[in-house]
């Protein structure tokens, strides 16, 4: 018999123009003293301003110095700032590089430490924290009601997420017209992300019928939709879509968490600069057809339950997608060295490695890199 837990802490606003109830979110939590933590694209463009405005200048302070793939010094800027402003809420706007720092330095400015000393170092996380308003404005990681933040320590040479249940934001405001300025190539990569984050959620080896039900519908809607928000990104209905998608594939894995596809995008990312969702974009074909070869009859089911006769007209599918998105095929490009095939062999072996549904060698690892190579 199965045994499952379901747990969804986040209340979820959705819905286009929702960003204008900020206000009332802030003033329900109590707030008078935030800082907007977002990227410099955004200040640069006044957005930073408008959310001010819109907070009814409950917002205070601004960090933006948030780069993709955010690093360990990054969140510390960010963190002494609220300590020395003494923040009382913080309102993250952005993509999953925005909101992840945002939810890490919301626990680690209430410590004396360094966020790098809780990435992989198995330290434990204090549960208290400043309360997040998580704002999206990619359809991709699902980062708004997830309790994980992806970190990098390019000291230590590693990209890694954290898990703590206090990461959860108190609310996530999710305004698909927030997403209309996403460029085409960061649509295609953030809704790859969304695609992978359905299927590994469902072939988990910690899946669970709520997860499923999810990840079925996510998986659905964007593989109906992405096209047509990358093609058109005025299309309201395709970015609503999306928008959609990406939470329900985040509410799909954030209990089975992710497995293959993201344990290898982690070091396609940190060693190669590739984005994340085109990163896990990259092999997640290849587990396709790995795990259902090596006996995993859940994929077929998956693509059944998606309109697909089996789990090689789904491969097939996805493959003829992220061509006609322009996402890479291979590794050609780079023209790895020794080293860094090794590299990234060694980094796949990451923890979310083992939730794969069938084991994955470090023979098989070296296989998926030769023939990508
Ligand atoms: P991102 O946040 O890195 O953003 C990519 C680029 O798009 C940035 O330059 C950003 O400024 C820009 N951008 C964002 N929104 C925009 C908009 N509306 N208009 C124009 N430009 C916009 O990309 P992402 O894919 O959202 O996040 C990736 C990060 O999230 C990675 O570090 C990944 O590991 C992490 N991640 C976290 C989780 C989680 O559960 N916490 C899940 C998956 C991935």
């Amino acid at each position: 018999m199965m045994h499952w837990e379901y747990r969804q802490p986040v209340r979820i606003v959705f819905g286009n123009g929702v960003i204008h109830q900020l206000a009332e979110e802030i003033k329900s939590l109590g707030g008078n003293n935030g800082i907007l933590i977002t990227s410099s694209s955004f200040e640069r463009r006044g957005d930073a301003d408008i959310i001010c405005k819109i907070s009814e200048n409950r917002i205070k302070h601004l960090f933006s110095h948030v780069t993709a793939n955010p690093t360990v010094k990054e969140c510390d800027v960010c963190m002494a700032i609220m300590k020395k402003e003494h923040c009382d809420f913080v309102v993250a706007m952005g993509g999953g590089s925005v909101m992840d720092l945002a939810k890490a330095a919301a626990t680690f400015c209430l410590t004396d430490n360094s966020s790098a000393d809780y990435l992989a170092t198995g330290k434990s996380i204090p549960a208290e924290h400043l309360p997040v308003i998580a704002v999206p404005t990619t359809a991709g990681t699902g980062s708004e009601i997830t309790c994980v933040a992806v970190l990098s320590d390019h000291e230590r040479g590693m990209k890694s997420p954290i898990n703590s249940n206090g990461f959860y934001p108190l609310v996530a405001i999710v305004d698909p017209e927030l997403t209309y300025t996403v460029p085409p190539y960061m649509t295609a990569c953030t809704g790859f992300d969304v695609i992978c984050h359905a299927i590994e959620a469902y072939w988990s080896k910690y899946h669970q019928p709520i997860c499923d039900a999810l990840a079925v519908h996510a998986a659905k809607l964007a593989m109906d939709n992405l096209e047509k928000a990358y093609n058109h990104p005025d299309d309201k209905d395709a970015r609503s879509n999306m928008a959609e998608a990406s939470v329900m594939a985040g509410l799909a894995f954030t209990m089975p968490k992710t497995t293959s596809a993201h344990a290898c995008s982690y070091p396609l990312t940190n060693l190669l600069g590739i984005p994340h969702g085109e990163a896990c974009a990259l092999t997640i074909t290849w587990f396709i057809r790995f795990n259902a070869r090596k006996g995993c009859q859940r994929i077929d089911a998956l693509a059944q339950l998606l309109g697909y006769q089996n789990y090689e007209a789904l491969a097939d599918t996805l493959d003829d997608m992220r061509r006609r998105l322009g996402l890479r095929m291979n590794l050609k490009e780079f023209n790895l060295d020794k080293q860094q095939f090794e590299q990234l062999v060694e980094g796949s072996k990451h923890p979310n490695l083992k939730n794969n549904p069938i084991e994955v060698t470090e023979k098989d690892l070296r296989k998926l890199y030769q023939e990508l190579e």
